[in-house]
């Protein structure tokens, strides 16, 4: 089985799909790995370190893409304006795509992929349950996110986070404030907590409670008899009441924060829109947001997505890819969840796409020219 790894080449990426320590494991299943010249280059590995784990360099990414059986990339296939072709066009008919799709925001691709007969899979759908745990992107990605989101408000913000005691006096730590304690959103409490800051953070999941505060945050709390978990662990939307409760206690938290970082989504729905223009207008000037669901249309009204803008005294931050501005640990990471996946198809000794399993069915998206996943044959199918 032929395996290779092209240059991402989305503006602004800086991961690469596949580490060496991959290389290594991937080769010992039987696997021949090409990857493309200066592929690993800005998340730190150079090629002598790929040809050393095993790999063969292939200068160009034609002739890259002409080898691949599987094909494993971060970004969704684009066009390639250097080559003068989209990726998809590059891959040879039937051969098996792992990356991370966003096949609902990406619906031209996907059509793309059907119509080359490409099997793909996306990264971004596999399950988040215990047995898929190693091989969860959009956590670890998220983790990336979190810590970044973090790094980001502090210095955007004018103020120290932690509390200091100096010849001029001391210093009141900042005050930070996370919306949703998720995967991002735990990670930037940790983080937070880590700088000195005195944390905060609210969640719709009051199962969430004990992490945040065994994380040395405290957990704010709606009064209300209404828990938004599904049995499978997962946020629903909530009521009408509730969410005029959460508006409230929000309005109340944001005006009292330095830095606010919200992360709070509902899987398969846009982003609850859960701070008003009216709420950044009472926040102090010089605090910050940073909108971590700026994809799925900002958790703040006034984010703009891809952009860090000024409103009312208030710095928001809408950046769109942040494990990307930590190519070296996200791509490591992303490179383990992608091997684990991979290696699901040689439970046998010998390569088998194995259907039938629960994760790899959940990640499949195309398959013999046929849009496999049912949201997003319903998705194109509603034009
Ligand atoms: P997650 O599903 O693990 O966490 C989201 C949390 O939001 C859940 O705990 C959920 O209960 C909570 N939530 C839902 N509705 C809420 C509400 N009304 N009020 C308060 N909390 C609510 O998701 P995650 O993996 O932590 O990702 C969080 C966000 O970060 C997502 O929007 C994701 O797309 C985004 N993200 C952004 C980047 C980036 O670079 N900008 C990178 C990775 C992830």
């Amino acid at each position: 089985m032929k395996l290779v790894v092209p240059k991402e080449i989305v503006a602004g990426e800086r991961r690469v799909a596949v580490v060496p320590e991959s290389v290594k494991k991937l080769t010992k299943a039987g696997v021949q790995v090409f990857v493309q010249e200066d592929a690993g280059l800005a998340a730190g590995v150079r090629d002598v370190d790929y040809a050393d784990a095993g790999a063969e360099i292939i200068p160009d990414a034609k002739d890259l893409y002409a080898r691949g059986e599987l094909i494993l990339k971060v970004e969704p296939p684009t066009q390639n304006e250097a080559v003068g072709a989209h990726e998809v066009e590059l891959m040879p008919p039937g051969a098996i795509l792992v990356a991370t799709l966003q096949s609902l925001r990406n619906l031209d691709t996907v059509r793309r992929l059907t119509a080359r007969k490409v099997t793909a899979f996306s990264m971004n759908m596999i399950p988040r349950t215990t047995r898929a745990q190693t091989m969860d992107v959009l956590s670890s990605q998220a983790t990336a996110a979190g810590y970044k989101a973090v790094l980001l408000g502090a210095a955007a913000s004018g103020k120290f986070f932690p509390m200091l005691t100096t010849a001029a006096g001391t210093i009141r730590p900042a005050r930070v404030f996370v919306i949703g304690a998720g995967v991002a959103g735990l990670q930037a409490i940790a983080t937070a907590r880590r700088l000195g800051a005195v944390v905060e953070a609210f969640d719709v999941r009051r199962a969430v409670k004990e992490q945040v505060q065994s994380l040395g945050a405290t957990f704010v709390e709606i009064d209300i008899d209404e828990d938004a978990e599904t049995a499978g662990g997962y946020a629903k939307e909530v009521s009408a009441e509730y969410l005029a409760k959460e508006e409230k206690l929000l309005h109340e938290r944001c005006r009292a924060s330095d830095v606010v970082i919200t992360t709070a989504q509902v899987f398969g729905k846009s982003a609850p829109r859960l701070i008003s223009e009216d709420m950044v207008r009472h926040m102090s000037p010089g605090s910050v947001i940073v909108d971590l669901a700026a994809e799925g249309g900002g958790n703040c009204a006034l984010t703009e997505p891809g952009k860090t803008v000024g409103k009312h005294g208030v710095t928001i931050i809408g950046e769109l890819n942040l494990p990307a501005t930590m190519p070296i640990h996200a791509s490591q990471m992303y490179s383990r969840n992608v091997t684990a996946f991979l290696l699901e198809f040689f439970k046998d000794g010998k390569f088998n796409l194995r259907l039938e399993d629960d994760i790899i069915k959940a990640a499949l998206i195309t398959h013999e020219g046929q849009v496999v996943n049912e949201m997003v044959r319903k998705a194109l199918s509603a034009g």
